[in-house]
């Protein structure tokens, strides 16, 4: 399919070619991609939307980008329209060093855009990696054997499950930053302190290099009175590390996945599309 034309050349619009810009010139470090795990282990607050959405303006940008998924669910592998069939590998192979990232490897419908699928059957496999040797490595390792293939990356997003278990340690410790999506709702700040207490744990016992690159506002309903009381609550508690961008409550978002397309492909102007071009804009800026 030839996306560019389907969706009306959009890429050469001024807010691409600005990202575009940053890209190129802020983002990327020499020689190695730079890996963010988008984590917390709070359920349904936006991981999954960030993740693809995120990995695809990137990619649209121009940029190689890898997505990793590495929650059972496969909500960003369906999200993109990959399904991994019975008995076909998928991220849970990898982790278990019998496939290669390279072999899993799927195209996307969106340009420059790579994915490490996940696949259901990782929900009951999972009870085995605890039980492996450099359990904790298993995601690192697999990154860093494969550095010609990973080499061609400018960015790696990992989309993590809803939980702290091995699958978000190893993302953890695969990561250079990681990026806290924050439901704008009554109980956003709850189990904050959890995850930022695993997050320094870590650090001090597994990847001294790990980084909090922001924590980011999603499903934010501005008409009323209390999402604007949690963006201040969450400004006041992180106030470096608050991402400016805003994701608004965006009925477009939650359609994309059912086209299996990042948002930005069904409807590239919709201010769910502009919310995560912004996103990435100030995701590459900050590095
Ligand atoms: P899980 O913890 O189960 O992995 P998650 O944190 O990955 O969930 P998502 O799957 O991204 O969360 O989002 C949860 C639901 O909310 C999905 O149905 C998604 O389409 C919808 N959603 C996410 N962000 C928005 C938004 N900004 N506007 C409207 N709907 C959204
Ligand atoms: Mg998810």
């Amino acid at each position: 399919m030839d996306v560019d034309r389907k969706y009306g050349g959009y890429r050469s619009g001024p807010r691409q070619a600005s990202l575009l810009g940053a890209a190129l010139h802020g983002g990327r470090r020499e020689g190695r991609a730079l890996i963010y795990a988008i984590a917390n282990q709070k359920g349904g607050v936006g991981k999954t939307t960030t993740a693809i959405n995120l990995a695809a303006s990137i990619a649209q940008a121009g940029e190689q980008v890898l997505l990793v998924d590495m929650d059972a669910q496969a909500n960003a592998s369906h999200g993109l329209g990959v399904r991994v069939k019975p008995g076909q590998p998928s991220v849970f192979e990898v982790l278990l060093g019998e496939a290669t990232l390279a072999s899993v490897d799927r195209p996307c419908p969106v340009p420059n855009l790579h994915l490490i699928p996940a696949s259901p059957d990782m929900a009951g496999a999972s009870v085995m990696l605890p039980f492996l040797d450099r359990r904790e490595f298993r995601l690192k390792d697999a990154l860093e054997r494969e550095k010609e293939f990973v080499g061609q990356f400018g960015f790696v997003f990992i989309d993590c499950p809803p939980s702290l278990g091995l699958l978000t340690i190893n993302s953890l410790v695969a990561a250079d930053r990681v990026i806290i999506p924050v439901q704008s709702e009554y109980y956003a700040l709850e189990g904050l302190a959890q995850l930022m207490s695993t997050i320094n744990a870590v650090q001090d016992r597994l990847n001294p290099g790990l980084r909090i690159a922001g924590l980011v506002l999603t499903m934010m309903n501005a008409r009323t009175s209390l999402g604007k009381q949690v963006e201040q609550e969450l400004r006041t508690h992180f106030p470096h590390l608050t991402y400016r961008t805003v994701v608004p409550r965006n009925i477009r978002l939650a359609e994309a996945p059912s086209h299996g397309l990042p948002v930005s492909m069904l409807d590239p102007t919709c201010p769910g599309s502009d919310a995560y071009f912004d996103l990435a804009l100030e995701v590459i800026s900050n590095g």
